[in-house]
This record gives structure tokens, sequence and C-alpha cells, in this order.
């Protein structure tokens, strides 16, 4: 299955002749071959692999590492990379210039003499732009496993609660329920701290009224899972049961229109047009959505300015939001698969306005 994951660098061999493309990028290497520790590089040419690894990994990489011949490095693990380079006539290496500092390109130029170090921009990432079945497996799971603990943390929210302990709460369900950890650090914004798209679970005191927005996923296996639903504690006001009422039906109508073969951006355009029409169209300052997989934020990105196009089996949010300085915000959020004629909602927590 790792190896048929390969085929995706067929185009970069061809359209820039390479005798290798050399990896470092802990969620590439861990999509190419399966490796999941903290350190390592992966070289892969036509015909074969290389895992690099120091001795503190050897024994993890000979149990994860699928099709790549295992070498312990010393020390610098460019001189192994050069050895390989030397014996097996690599002499046009492609490298993840996304994710080099501008000292490791210095390093593997002195290192690797005689070798051309071609620079692959983030363009390599997009291998990763389509999830298999086995990532929509694992994604489904990460999901599932997140709403499910939000569900049943949903009675903790009431008037006096600190926004940090809710947020407490959610990571202590999830990993009970069998996460690795979260996806990112959670965003519990309540009453007008829900102004801030970004604002992260404060001492902020839970007060009756108000509207919290929770912004929150799991991590499991390397898998990311995002989702938001915006809640009231106790009785909300007119304007807030408004503005919810728009994100949501913004949210509903972008979910509708999910599809292969859609744009990014007409996509994006689906629910900002709702919200302009409705004369918030200010109020919403970000893209509709972004990938998900190995990495919170991957490709494709929904947004006005974006190039791409859905494909069958991209995962991506759905997040329209409505953010009004000095009163608050909603934002809701699902993940979904991208199927032939739709697209299908991994995550699962209740997007109706709940008055708790
Ligand atoms: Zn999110
Ligand atoms: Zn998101």
């Amino acid at each position: 299955m790792l190896k048929n994951r390969r085929i995706h660098l067929q185009r970069f061999f061809e359209e820039y002749s390479l005798a290798a493309v050399l990896f470092t990028d802990l969620r590439n290497i861990r999509y190419l071959c399966g490796f999941s520790g903290s350190e390592g590089a992966l070289l892969v040419s036509p015909e074969r692999s290389w895992f690099l690894c120091d001795s503190r990994y050897t024994a993890q990489a000979s149990e994860e590492v699928h099709d790549a011949e295992i070498r312990e490095c010393g020390a610098v693990r460019i001189d192994t990379i050069a050895e390989l380079a030397r014996e097996y006539h690599l002499d046009r290496v492609g490298f993840e210039a996304a994710h080099t500092t501008v000292s490791a390109f210095r390093r593997m130029s002195e290192k690797l003499p005689g070798i051309e170090l071609v620079e692959l921009g983030t363009s390599l990432d997009e291998i990763r732009i389509r999830k298999d079945r086995d990532e929509v497996e694992q994604l489904t799971l990460v999901a599932a496993l997140a709403s499910r603990s939000l569900t049943a943390v949903l009675g903790s929210i009431r008037p006096g609660v600190r926004e940090a302990d809710i947020a407490l709460e959610l990571e202590l369900e999830m990993r009970r329920r069998g996460a690795d950890g979260t996806a990112f650090d959670f965003i519990v914004a309540s009453g007008v701290r829900g102004a801030m798209p970004h604002g992260r679970a404060s001492d902020k005191i839970i007060q009756a009224g108000e509207l919290v927005t929770i912004d929150f996923g799991a991590l499991k296996d390397g898998y990311h899972s995002d989702e938001t639903v915006t809640v009231a504690c106790g009785e909300p006001g007119t304007r807030a049961r408004e503005i919810h009422a728009i994100v949501r039906t913004a949210h509903d109508m972008a979910i509708d229109a999910a599809r292969s073969g859609i744009s990014c951006k007409d996509l994006d355009e689906v629910a900002r047009a709702y919200i302009r029409g409705k004369g918030f169209g200010d109020y919403f300052g970000h893209g509709l959505g972004h990938g998900l997989g190995l990495e919170i934020h991957e490709m494709p990105t929904l947004s006005p300015r974006s190039v791409a196009v859905l494909e069958e089996g991209m995962v991506v949010t759905i997040e329209p939001g409505i953010y009004i300085p000095g009163f608050g915000g909603v934002r809701i959020e699902d993940t979904v698969v991208v199927t032939g004629n739709g697209c299908h909602v991994l995550t699962s927590a209740d997007k109706q306005l709940l008055v708790l």
C-alpha cells in the first residue's frame, strides 16, 4: 500500500529528470514509508528507496518502515547520503525546498559536490492532497473520536466555568477514548472573545447568555481531526440567534455544493455570497476551509484566492464564520471527504444552536 504512494513521485522524476528525491519532512516520510519517529530521512529513486536514521531509531524503523532499505547513519547523516549518491550514481536529486532551512541547504551543497540539487517547492506536498482508502479510514476514526468526546463534555459548559477548563476536560475525554493527543490548542472563545477567530481557551469565566465557540480536534496515528461548534450558555439574544442561523445556512450550502470538479474558489464563494447577502460580508475574514490529514492545515486551501479544484478523495474543512468586534462571533466547522457526486461528512457533533 505505502509503496503505491510512491507512484505520485513519478511525475517529479520525469518532469525534473531526477535520479532521486530526498525527503526530510516527517509527514512526507510517514506517508511514504510509515516511519513515525521524530528524525530521519528518506531517499527515493525510481528503483529503490533508503530510509536513513541514527541508532536511536533503528529498532523503531525496522518495525515500521516499509519498502525501503534501512541505513544507520553516524553523527552526520549527509555523509551517508553522499555515499549512497556515489554508489548508485544519483547525480540529480530533488529536495523539499519548503521544508529545508538555508543552513541545511548550504550543508547539503557542501557535502554533496558534483550532485545537482533540485529545489522542489511546496508541490512535493501535493503528493498527499488526495487521501487513499487507508487514510480516509484513519481520518474517519479520529473525527468520530473527537465528535463523541465533545458531545460527552457539553454538559460541563455552564455559567461560572473557565474556558480553559472546558478545553482541559475535552482533551482528557479524547485521551480516555484513545487519542494520542490534541490536533492543536483548542479554541474556546466565549462572549466578546468569540470575535477572535483564533481565541485560544483562556481564564475567562463563561457568563449566562453568552455564545461559546469551541474549535477542537484529536490526533491519532498521525492523523488530525478538525471541527467547530458554537453553543449558547443559557438563552442567547436575538442577534446571536440570527448570526448563528446565517453561519449555519452558509455552512450547509457549502457542504451541499462540495463535490469533485468544483473549484475551491467557487465553493468558498457559495458560503461567502450568502453571508455577504445578509450584510455580514465584512465580518467573514478568513477562507472557507483547508485540507487536513497528517498535518492540520494541508492543501488544498478553500479561499477567494484558491486555484485548486476539488477532487475525489480530498479531505477538507468547511468552516464559515462571522466575527463582530465588541459583540462576539460564530463559527461552524465540519470535515468532509469529497466523493464523485458530493461529499461525506466525517465530523458529527450537533451543529444546531444548542442552548445549554
Ligand atoms: Zn478548526
Ligand atoms: Zn479548520
